[in-house]
């Protein structure tokens, strides 16, 4: 296991230049320059020269950040921001009784056995995947630990592929390992991770992915083509006719690296008008267990959010992960806004509710 002395030179290359600042949405609340990466340096280094102890204010600012990775893109040293603050908050959490505590829970005995349970108790309720062995296209599907408590998203599954010839393998997949990340329980995110890349031991094109947040997590360890669920809608050609005229607007999840497939797929759904939102790509504020910490200012990001989705008039906020829609409705809901009720449904949720379905083979 890494430790913080490794990043020793990492850190040192952080010229102080505070162009974090202009992205990171904590900083854009609170304007406190611990709450972004310069700051968080500067405290580490003196951690590593023996001038500072790793102790609970130190941890109080490491939580002080949302993950969403924005400042290690903009980084002109190219410093790889939430890898140091994993280890740094590893470091801490490991010696200390509530990070222990936090840790336990996190175990594959209470949270590993939790997520199985529900899974067990939910397959009555989900539709089989069809075996299509001689398909042109497989994809191994990573449901998520969302997808296992909730069995809606196997069903929309079958519904939206029914016509296509792809054959969905699924395999025993554990949690992406995201909020270990976050915890800085890196011995648990090293278990999930051997497990799942276990998982990829069978014949696939792409691993198919449902949530924006677990696919940029599975990047860090698998080395394997991917695909999401509105990409694959996409390269399959599926098209969709609402019975009514609806306005959407999306929000970008911080971790969706890639939004290409978002405007060929809207063209392809008949009576629905996309409205682009201003600053569609800025943090929703929830980021797990960010929202439970910093609860207000979790709270001030997301009112920032729904002023722009108020402002494009639209009937529903699509997206593609399932933290964001809790960040979504956390900011509908502090906004205390009366008038038109806006939804927010994950993409597929929203494609499933068409009234036809079809792939278009011209
Ligand atoms: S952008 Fe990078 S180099 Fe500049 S202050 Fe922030 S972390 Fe340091
Ligand atoms: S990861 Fe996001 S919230 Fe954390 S310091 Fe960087 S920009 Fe700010």
């Amino acid at each position: 296991m890494e430790n913080l002395e490794d990043f020793k030179d990492d850190i040192n290359k952080c010229s102080k230049c505070g162009l974090c600042q202009s992205v990171c949405p904590v900083y854009k609340i609170t304007g406190n320059d611990c709450a972004v990466s310069r700051g968080k340096f500067v405290m580490l280094d003196g951690v590593l020269k023996g001038d500072l102890k790793l102790n609970k204010n130190i941890n109080k600012y490491l939580d002080l950040c949302l993950k969403c990775g924005k400042c290690t893109k903009f980084c002109p040293s190219a410093i790889d921001v939430c890898k140091i603050f994993e280890t740094a908050k590893y470091q801490y959490a490991k010696n200390t009784l509530s990070g222990k505590f936090i840790f336990f829970l996190q175990s594959k005995y209470i949270f590993g056995n939790f997520i199985k349970i529900f899974k067990t108790i939910t397959i009555p309720f989900r539709k089989k995947h069809k075996s299509k062995p001689d398909a042109k296209l497989k994809v191994l599907y990573f449901k998520g630990c969302v997808n296992n408590l909730c069995p809606r998203t196997d069903n929309y599954l079958e519904k939206i592929f029914a016509a296509s010839d792809i054959e969905i393998i699924e395999k025993d997949f554990d949690c992406c390992g995201l909020p270990f990340l976050s915890s800085g329980n890196l011995e648990r995110f090293e278990e999930v991770k051997q497990h799942n890349l276990k998982m990829l031991d069978c014949e696939f094109d792409y691993v198919l992915t449902d949530c924006a947040s677990c696919e940029s997590t599975l990047k860090q360890y698998m080395d394997v083509k991917f695909i999401s669920l509105g990409e694959l809608i996409v390269k399959l050609n599926i098209k969709f006719k609402f019975s009514q005229p609806v306005k959407v607007t999306f929000h970008k999840p911080c971790h969706l690296e890639n939004d290409d497939f978002l405007e060929p797929l809207l063209k392809n759904c008949e009576n629905v008008e996309y409205i682009k939102m201003e600053n569609y790509d800025d943090c929703c504020g929830f980021a797990g267990e960010f929202a439970l910490k910093n609860n207000r200012i979790s709270s001030d990001i997301s009112k920032l959010k729904t002023k722009n989705i108020l402002n494009t008039g639209a009937d529903i906020v699509l997206t593609s992960c399932p933290g964001c829609i809790l960040g979504l409705h956390q900011g509908i809901i502090h906004s205390n806004r009366i008038g038109k009720k806006i939804n927010i449904k994950n993409l597929t949720d929203f494609l499933e509710t068409s009234n036809i379905i079809y792939v278009d083979n011209t």
